[in-house]
């Protein structure tokens, strides 16, 4: 996927959050899919691109995203959200740090600016992460990273991308 499209999907999240949450909410009520299956599948794209359910998928966590951006979405209310999480959550964000996507950083390109860290809810509250200082831990293979993408999209040199490993 070219930098351009990941832009323009990291731009439309809440739409693609808010289409798969009413289609997973249609398939648990309407359809009577036993939720077991949407915790094995959410548990599953773990493996693939870490936890991105929580933020691009789970009617819950579409209505809290929602509620939270209401009060001011601050920084600190959304890490404590994805610090404590679902069973898909817990799985998926043990995943993060060997999902087969991931977010990279270009090295040559990134003039450490520092705008992800300020943009990402992780390191602008715990300072033992950071996306570009050295010796420091990185957010992205976090267990409360979700995938968000929010980092990728603050980057003005277009260094970080989400990509395979
Ligand atoms: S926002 Fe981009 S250029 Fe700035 S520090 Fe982060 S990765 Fe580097
Ligand atoms: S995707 Fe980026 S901004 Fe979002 S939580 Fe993970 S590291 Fe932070």
């Amino acid at each position: 996927m070219s930098k351009k499209t990941l832009h323009k999907l990291i731009s439309a999240r809440r739409v693609v959050q808010g289409v798969f949450a009413a289609a997973i909410y249609g398939a648990l009520t309407l359809l009577q899919l036993p939720l077991l299956y949407i915790l094995a599948a959410g548990a599953g794209l773990g493996l693939v691109f870490g936890k991105v359910f929580c933020r691009w998928m789970c009617p819950i966590g579409f209505v809290i995203e929602f509620l939270l951006r209401r009060k001011g979405n601050s920084a600190e209310q959304m890490y404590m959200y994805h610090k404590l999480g679902c069973p898909i959550a817990w799985v998926s964000g043990f995943l993060n740090r060997s999902s087969l996507f991931s977010i990279q950083r270009d090295f040559d390109s990134c003039t450490d600016c520092g705008l992800c860290d300020k943009t990402c809810y992780i390191t602008s509250l715990n300072s033992e992460y950071s996306h570009f200082k050295p010796g420091k831990k990185s957010p992205v293979s976090a267990y409360s990273c979700s995938r968000c993408l929010e980092c990728v999209s603050a980057c003005p040199q277009n260094s970080l991308s989400y990509s395979l490993d």
